[in-house]
């Protein structure tokens, strides 16, 4: 009988086992998981430290058990010390296992700088259950009062806003001068902060994290590049991520910054081998590169292709977008495509009462998209970026009608189509 592998068990080790199974796969799929728990949903988290979302909310498919019998899964609750794609074996627990074929689902893991004093016992990540846990567990003891959160991320946000929602005095810093550094466009960050401020968050930009040192009178200090530093009850650091790949044999698979290369069906550069999710490097349709995107549609999506694939089936990746749709203290900012393509930057509305809509435009098509507050038209205008990205001709008059209703601009529209503007 074959011997399929799948290593880590989140939304893509879920939907590649699903689709293993449901594209007529009828051998062993062993699964390794480091959690030894379901797959768990790693945008919950804030939410469950929060105590907006019971625990269990967390893992929107069911118990282990549960999801193990439905698809006949072996699991080894271990976590996998080595892979040698060359020999196809597995090792968890100092014992190797052979594969026929592989799945690499490991995801990413937070990033902490290896800055003095990093692994002090007050700083906090925000990636898996088990970090929202450990900080739900130090709010609930209570004295927590001041809190530093380092990386002005979509993570980093969610993170302010369960502390600030919490009556703790919230710094929120960054290397970068602005937040969002990566998505939001210069008027759009300096009205988020301008709100922020307003809410009571202190804002620390343009300094990044340059220790941490423990408070004998408990606590810590958070000490930055510029010389400054600050005394905190606790520091979350959301700096960004990196994938799980420590297990990989050096010099066998081919790898991009983000993670595993791989093609349209989730394949990589060895036979046999594939890979899915925040752990791989797939194709940004925008820019024609290989890139991690990591976000839970594009797991879920890779996941069942790369099972689909592993089957026998044909199946493709339709590629990327890099988007954040986030919501966070009254506001939503929805940020859409590559704001490194650079390009003009024009504002189509800024209405105190509504919409904040302003681009990027180059050659005559936008780039990058930022909404702030109107996220009724997000869905929308993603749809119709992603489509004419993908070649699509025309677009549906109802959504186009929906947008004019909310005080969306001929100009802009007309852009989003792939049109020239006079
Ligand atoms: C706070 C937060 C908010 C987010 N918000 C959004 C959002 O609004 N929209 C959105 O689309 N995405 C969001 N994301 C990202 C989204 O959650 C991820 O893109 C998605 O969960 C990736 O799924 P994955 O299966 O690739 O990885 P993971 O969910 O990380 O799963 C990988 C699994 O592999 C396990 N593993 C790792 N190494 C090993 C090993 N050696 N052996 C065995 N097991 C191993 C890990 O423990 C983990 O269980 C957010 C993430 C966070 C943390």
């Amino acid at each position: 009988m074959e011997r399929y592998a799948i290593i880590g068990f989140g939304c893509a080790g879920y939907h590649g086992a699903r689709a293993l199974r449901a594209n007529g796969f009828k051998g062993e799929i062993h699964v390794y998981t480091d959690t030894g728990m379901a797959p768990e949903n790693p945008m919950l988290t804030t939410y469950v430290t929060a105590g907006r979302l019971p625990e269990a909310g967390g893992y929107p498919f069911g118990s282990l058990d549960e999801i193990s019998r439905e698809l006949h899964l072996s699991i080894h609750a271990q976590r996998v010390e080595r892979v040698d794609p060359l020999a196809r074996t597995v090792t968890a627990g100092g014992q190797a296992s052979p594969y026929d074929k592989l799945l690499i689902a490991t995801g990413a893991k937070a990033f902490v700088p290896p800055v003095e004093g990093s692994g002090s016992p007050n700083a906090y990540t925000m990636r898996t259950m088990r970090d929202a846990r450990r900080l739900r567990e130090r709010l609930e003891q209570g004295g927590v009062t001041s809190a530093v959160v380092v990386g002005a991320s979509m993570v980093g946000i969610k993170v302010v806003e369960l502390l600030w929602q919490r009556g703790i005095a919230c710094t929120f810093s960054d290397l970068a001068s602005h937040i969002f550094p990566l998505s939001a466009l210069p008027s759009v960050s300096g009205e988020i902060e301008r709100r922020l401020a307003d809410k009571g968050v202190e804002l620390a930009f343009g300094k990044g994290l340059a220790g941490l040192a423990d408070r004998a009178e408990g606590g810590v200090s958070v000490r930055f590049s510029d010389g400054s530093s600050q005394d905190c009850d606790l520091a979350v650091l959301c700096i960004g991520t990196r994938p799980n790949l420590d297990f990989l044999a050096p010099d066998t698979l081919e790898l991009g910054r983000g993670g595993i290369r791989v093609d349209e069906t989730m394949a990589a550069s060895l036979p046999g081998v594939y890979a899915a999710g925040d752990c791989a490097e797939h194709l940004n349709i925008q820019t024609g590169q290989p890139q991690a995107v990591g976000l839970w549609a594009n797991a879920s999506r890779q996941g069942e292709v790369a099972g689909a694939s592993m089957a026998g089936r044909q199946d493709a990746y339709e590629g990327s977008l890099i988007h954040n749709i986030t919501h966070f203290m009254d506001m939503d900012f929805i940020s859409l495509g590559d704001k490194s393509l650079g390009g003009e930057h024009r504002v189509f509305a800024h209405r105190q009462d509504g919409l904040w809509l302003e681009a990027l435009e180059k050659d005559g098509r936008l780039t990058c998209i930022n909404i702030l507050d109107c996220h009724e038209i997000s869905g929308i205008v993603k749809g119709m970026l992603m489509k004419r990205l993908r070649g699509g001709a025309e677009s549906d008059i109802f959504l186009l009608e929906k947008l004019r209703r909310s005080g969306v601009d001929e100009a802009f529209i007309k852009l989003l189509e792939g049109g020239q503007n006079d």
